[in-house]
């Protein structure tokens, strides 16, 4: 069985696109500091309240597990313990037999867990690069099919039939 790593904003909720609305509607000045310190003290609670789930994730998910083709982690990057609290409570209250691993922001994913031949599937292009340089298996989520050099996918039962 090979691990299996997938992110949680912009893969299974939309939540980073509800962020950023509300960044844009609080005016908050468009550099890494600020941002940093908005998403600090975003209230997670709130944007998981707006955010839905992108094409059917949690039960692809239940299908990725059935399949007993991988072992399946979670692996979000938080900015908060709040931030790390909702995730976990939403994503359990689906989904039940998961393990969910929080990064801080200011690390990267490939330092949190064992990459070799490890496949991660995210839309962050910038993670895949850096996952892919510790000998992991990078794996594009994107809506509009773009992989950015990736291989890539827009549901994420296909990789069940990638792999
Ligand atoms: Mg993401």
């Amino acid at each position: 069985m090979k691990d299996l790593y997938i992110d949680f904003d912009g893969v299974i909720y939309n939540s980073i696109e509800v962020s950023y609305k509300i960044a844009e509607e609080e005016n908050i000045t468009k550099d890494y500091e600020s941002y940093y310190q908005f998403f600090k003290n975003l209230d997670w609670c709130d944007v998981l309240e707006k955010s839905s789930e992108i094409n059917n994730a949690f039960e692809c998910i239940r299908k990725i597990i059935d399949s007993n083709k991988f072992n399946v982690f979670i692996l979000t990057h938080v900015v908060s313990l709040e931030e790390a609290e909702y995730k976990v409570k939403l994503i359990k209250d689906k989904i039940k037999d998961i393990t969910i691993i929080p990064v801080p922001k200011n690390l990267s994913k490939s330092m949190m867990v064992k990459v070799k031949g490890a496949i991660l599937v995210d839309d962050y292009p910038e993670n895949l690069r850096e996952w892919a340089s510790d000998g992991g298996i990078g794996v594009r989520f994107d809506l509009d099919m773009d992989g950015k050099g990736f291989p890539v996918i827009c549901h994420l039962d296909e990789l069940i039939e990638m792999f």
